[in-house]
């Protein structure tokens, strides 16, 4: 009856608002553990033919997801009542037939049952959204206004999303500019926590699903801190209200909105030193692409194409600089000393050296290739690619220091930042590479060309040693030569496997390949990982590794070889210059000198 009722009404508003031409979606969710979305989707004014589409991708998520592949139980009618002919035209169009002048009530159901921040999710306890993988759109249409009327279960009592209204309790209906706009504001719908709060005088809100140990006044406390940090390099928040969808459950991710953000975290973040650093970096980062992707929009996606790959070789900026400054962040606000930091840019650094793929793939070629490469990662991959959040986060990092180094302290990072998004996103520009390395220019005086062909274009090593003396820091390596052959290994149903072969290893000269199984070393049955006779040997010892490939066996000579070395320590250096203090204190706004216990 309530829900015969709430049509009604709505068949009232879509007579009365017939001339508006807007696009308006009734989403119901009437048995929830089913997993099944039931959606209708209401075209104002429809002609002879038209064409309705879901999106093979959503934005932030530089993968086609198929998301029409949930899609089940299509039809259409008239305003009239009568049934209408829908056919699917290709993996994710349908065309209808429909009667000049008269609305077509498209109705489909979507199963939703992907627990990520990039796919929508239905159980019997709450709903996450994702609108590109359950809204269809209309096309040649998607300019038009949207408007969302959502049926809840019972039981549930609260919807959080960033689509206005914004955050009124018990508000089931709302409104969107155009698609794009709905596409990026997720949903969570159900009785999940709220916690509402105020920073620089705007309106924000948490919507927290997931029973946990998590503290409000903490939260809030920490999460505007944050904010506040990134909105002081913009100069103020670049919008009116915002929203976060928090899980707390399992797993970690986060995907940007322009208002919003969802972020996944485990259920024990709250108290746990770490899972809380790392809660609050992934805040960081979400928020941080506030402006940097969602304002600040590289031009391959200025204008999403929701059929296709979109594609863009600024990631490296987009991701990694976002990167760089979700653990910078934590440092600023007083969230993690200096010491934690250098530590936290060591351990980056070691990530990207111990990638062969930094002698093969760009950072840009990283970005362009992300829908193919990073987000279907396989054996090989660490051998052929790198990833552009760890190598952009480096070259952000370097710049940062070469931008003070070159301006005596009187600019950095922050000030590219601010430029881009004046030059960029304030006047509704999408920027590329080039326009990085000529804002970067403007602002160091520099000629960046040979850093952006060497570093962002090309593979040559990164220029660790020569930037980081600008700032008085110095990377010592482990001395450790231990014995290594560079095969990755794995107990798996209680055999050895060999799972990665690292390029130029040992193995890798040897020939042991992925799926051999180990069997022994110079006769020694292998069982674990490492194994454990391995450990008896010195570089430069011969031995046979016995493996079943293929399930025969076969002897594989090898001569042991050291282990690579990495960076032991980020520190600054004993005897520091003024300008090397000069440039260590601009970049971490704190003394050179450590305060004493
Ligand atoms: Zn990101």
């Amino acid at each position: 009856m309530v829900r015969t009722f709430k049509i009604s009404v709505l068949c009232l508003l879509f007579s009365l608002g017939a001339t508006a031409k807007s696009i308006h979606y009734t989403l119901s969710m009437s048995e929830p553990h089913t997993h099944l979305f039931e959606v209708e989707m209401r075209l104002d004014g429809s002609g002879a033919k038209e064409t309705v589409a879901l999106p093979v991708w959503t934005p932030g998520s530089y993968l086609v997801r198929e998301y029409a592949k949930n899609v089940q139980d299509v039809s259409a009618h008239s305003e009239d009542g009568s049934r209408l002919e829908i056919k699917k035209i290709d993996k994710n169009h349908w065309e209808i037939k429909g009667k000049r002048g008269k609305d077509i009530i498209v109705s489909y159901k979507v199963y939703a049952f992907e627990h990520s921040v990039r796919t929508s999710y239905l159980n019997s306890e709450h709903a996450l959204v994702v609108p590109a993988s359950v809204l269809m759109y209309w096309q040649k249409n998607q300019q038009r206004t949207h408007k969302l009327h959502i049926e809840i279960p019972d039981t549930w009592s609260t919807i959080t999303t960033a689509l206005e209204p914004f955050n009124k309790p018990g508000n089931v209906d709302f409104t969107a500019r155009d698609y794009d706009e709905l596409v990026d504001s997720p949903l969570e719908i159900g009785n999940q926590h709220v916690i509402e709060f105020e920073v620089l005088g705007k309106p924000h809100v948490i919507g927290l699903y997931g029973a946990s140990n998590y503290d409000d006044s903490t939260l809030v406390s920490d999460f505007s801190k944050i904010m506040e940090a990134e909105a002081k390099i913009f100069g103020g928040l670049p919008y009116e209200h915002y929203t976060y969808i928090l899980h707390a459950e399992e797993g970690r991710g986060g995907l940007e909105h322009a208002n919003s953000s969802v972020n996944f975290i485990s259920r024990w973040s709250f108290n746990d030193e770490k899972r809380y650093k790392s809660l609050l970096a992934l805040i960081a980062h979400e928020f941080f692409h506030t402006w940097n992707v969602k304002r600040i929009v590289p031009e391959g996606v200025a204008n999403f194409d929701y059929d296709q790959e979109n594609y863009l070789d600024e990631l490296w900026m987009a991701e990694g600089f976002t990167s760089y400054y979700d653990e910078l962040i934590l440092q600023r606000i007083g969230h993690v000393d200096q010491d934690a930091y250098l530590e936290v840019l060591k351990d980056e650094i070691n990530t990207l050296e111990s990638r062969p793929g930094r002698f093969h793939q760009s950072v840009a070629e990283a970005s362009y290739d992300a829908w193919i490469k990073y987000y279907r990662s396989n054996e090989h991959s660490k051998n052929s690619t790198i990833s552009y959040y760890n190598k952009g986060h480096l070259i952000g990092l370097l710049l940062d220091i070469k931008i003070i180094a070159a301006t005596n302290g009187n600019a950095g990072l922050d000030d590219v930042m601010l430029k881009l998004y004046r030059d960029f996103a304030l006047k509704d520009k999408g920027y590329t590479s080039d326009n990085v390395r000529q804002v970067c220019e403007k602002i160091s005086g520099l000629n960046l060309s040979s850093f952006f062909n060497n570093y962002v274009f090309g593979v040559e090593p990164l220029p660790y040693d020569e930037v980081f003396d600008l700032a008085g820091l110095k990377m010592d390596t482990t001395s450790e030569k231990s014995a290594w052959i560079g095969a990755i290994m794995r107990v798996q149903n209680g055999r050895l496997m060999i799972t990665g072969i690292v390029e130029d290893s040992p193995a890798w000269k040897a020939g042991l390949s992925v799926k051999d199984e180990l069997i022994s070393i110079d006769g020694f049955r292998s069982r674990r990982s490492p194994p454990v006779y391995l450990g008896e040997k010195v570089p430069g010892d011969r031995i046979i590794c016995t493996v079943s490939r293929n399930g025969i066996l076969k002897d594989i000579h090898l001569t042991v070889g050291f282990t690579p070395a990495s960076i032991s320590e980020l520190r600054q250096v004993v005897t520091p210059s003024e300008d090397q203090k000069v440039v260590y204190e601009k970049w971490l706004g704190v003394p050179w000198e450590k305060e004493k216990e």
